[in-house]
């Protein structure tokens, strides 16, 4: 047997690479996978969600620590810079960066290091660092290899106070200013962080709303939270150019305003990682960001090559990128997977107030006619939120008036992110066993957030004639 032939090859070791690669070694192929980076978890754990949250979550403790009563009584304050907080990540990194690795070596699947391009369909070519080549051929592919943030021509990213948001981790220093350009999730979630270490942010938006793609009632209460905590949000605005200077950087937008701050944070979209992939020398084209266009099944347009993860496009979640990673294993395997898995992936984003959500908004039921109600529960009335103090925010459930299907969940408040998942869990039930019933008839714990679920159910259910 030729040792370098596989079953399958996957390029990239993140969420998506990973999904795809134990998938298929769980069903006893022969896998291979190539990254270009030594230390496997793709940017996931490098350079985006991991550092990101353990950053937030240094932050928090920081923040939770100065606002405690007994601490402060007790003449206790803590003043960490942004690198210090920072440094806690390195731990998680690590751990992360050797677990993965264990999976790989356990499943038995050889980690190639290098930078992987197709050099006919079943042929890759890896280029390590050190300069060897190695050459792999499969009978099928998966890529995920992940994004990179775009960085528009013209914008100086060499400036030393111009950042990305994988550079911005390595920002040396607490700044008094930030100008965040780009209100996507990346772009809200630094600018809950930034505000909650006490700095001034401008929040640039080029839309009408923040994250348009969330419930109506969600995105006015972030932006509300926000704005109430300091964040200066300015919407339907594009940048002229920026201006890096020793004290700042000016960002001169069209609409004729001028900001000026002590760094600037591009947050304006991420291209796919597709350009040193030798897509050429098989046919598949990407789309101008750098996307691979690909069917529901994950194909590419050459079908034994699959794509999954950032570099398919939205929702560019690490949670989707490794359901798309063994969907398409399962599929090119033709072992069966349910496709609600890849279809209805909550969404989860981890500002201030968090926010998490799975299934329609409201604006989407209107728009199809479906005839649904609403029900809402608020943080401040329920006992657990009170015990601790975490009474911003609410859960909302909208169900079919008729056949009390949920059809959606939607909440905003502390670990909102984790809250979804009693809702998703019920929403994800075949037909009959989704409806609003289980909430009404379940007893929960008291006192937890949990609760939400009964009474947001029965405020929608009492409004049903
Ligand atoms: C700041 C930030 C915060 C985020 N927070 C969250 C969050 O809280 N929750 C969440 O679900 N998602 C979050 N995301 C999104 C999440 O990080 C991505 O969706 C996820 O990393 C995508 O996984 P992937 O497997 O597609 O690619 P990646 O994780 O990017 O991995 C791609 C891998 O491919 C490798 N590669 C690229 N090109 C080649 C090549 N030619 N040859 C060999 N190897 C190659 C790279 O080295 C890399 O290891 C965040 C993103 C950002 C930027």
């Amino acid at each position: 047997m030729d040792a370098s032939h596989f079953d399958l090859i996957v390029i990239g070791t993140g969420p998506g690479g990973e999904g795809a690669a134990m998938q298929a070694a769980k069903h006893g192929k022969k896998v291979a996978v190539a990254d270009r980076w030594a230390r496997v978890g793709g940017g996931c754990t490098h350079l985006a969600t991991i550092p990101s949250k353990a950053l937030r979550f240094a932050i928090f403790q920081m923040t939770e620590a100065n606002n405690n009563k007994l601490f402060r009584e007790a003449g206790i304050s803590i003043n960490l810079t942004f690198p210090e907080l920072r440094k806690s990540a390195r731990g998680v990194i690590d751990q992360q960066v050797e677990m993965r690795r264990t999976f790989y070596d356990r499943n038995r699947v050889p980690v190639y290091q290098g930078l992987a391009r197709f050099v006919d369909p079943h042929t890759v070519e890896v280029i390590s660092d050190e300069g060897g080549t190695q050459r792999l051929s499969g009978d099928f592919f998966v890529i995920a290899v992940g994004a990179r943030p775009y960085r528009p021509p013209g914008v100086d990213f060499t400036h030393p106070r111009i950042f990305d948001s994988e550079t911005i981790l390595d920002l040396a220093f607490t700044p008094q200013s930030i100008t965040i350009y780009g209100a996507g999730v990346v772009g809200c979630e630094y600018a809950s962080m930034f505000r909650n270490l006490g700095v001034k942010v401008n929040l640039v938006n080029t839309r009408d709303k923040l994250l348009e793609f969330l419930d109506d009632e969600i995105i006015d209460a972030l932006a509300y939270h926000m704005r109430e905590r300091g964040v200066l949000i300015r919407h339907r605005e594009e940048c002229l150019r920026v201006e890096g200077r020793d004290d700042g950087v000016v960002v001169f937008l069209k609409s004729g305003k001028q900001l000026k701050t002590d760094v600037l944070l591009w947050a304006n979209g991420r291209t796919g990682n597709t350009d040193l992939l030798g897509l050429d020398k098989i046919g598949i084209v990407p789309d101008s960001r750098g996307n691979l266009p690909v069917n529901d099944d994950f194909q590419t347009s050459v079908p034994h090559v699959y794509a999954v993860g950032d570099v398919i496009g939205f929702p560019s979640l690490a949670s989707a990128a490794y359901v798309q990673g063994r969907f398409a294993t399962s599929h090119l395997l033709g072992q069966p997977c349910a496709r609600s898995m890849v279809r209805d992936i909550p969404a989860g984003i981890y500002t201030t107030p968090e926010i998490s959500s799975v299934g329609r908004t409201e604006r989407q039921l209107t728009e199809a006619s479906v005839p649904y109600e609403v029900g809402h529960a608020l943080f401040r009335s329920l006992a657990r939120a009170q015990i601790t103090g975490q009474t911003t925010g609410m859960l909302k459930i909208l169900f079919h008036r008729e056949t009390l299907e949920i059809l959606g969940v939607h909440c905003f408040g502390a670990n909102a992110s984790e809250i979804i998942h009693i809702g998703q869990a019920i929403f994800a039930q075949p037909a009959p066993n989704n409806t609003l019933m289980y909430f009404i008839n379940t007893t929960f714990n008291y006192p937890t957030m949990a609760e939400a679920y009964r009474v947001a159910a029965l405020n929608g259910y009492n409004r049903l004639f």
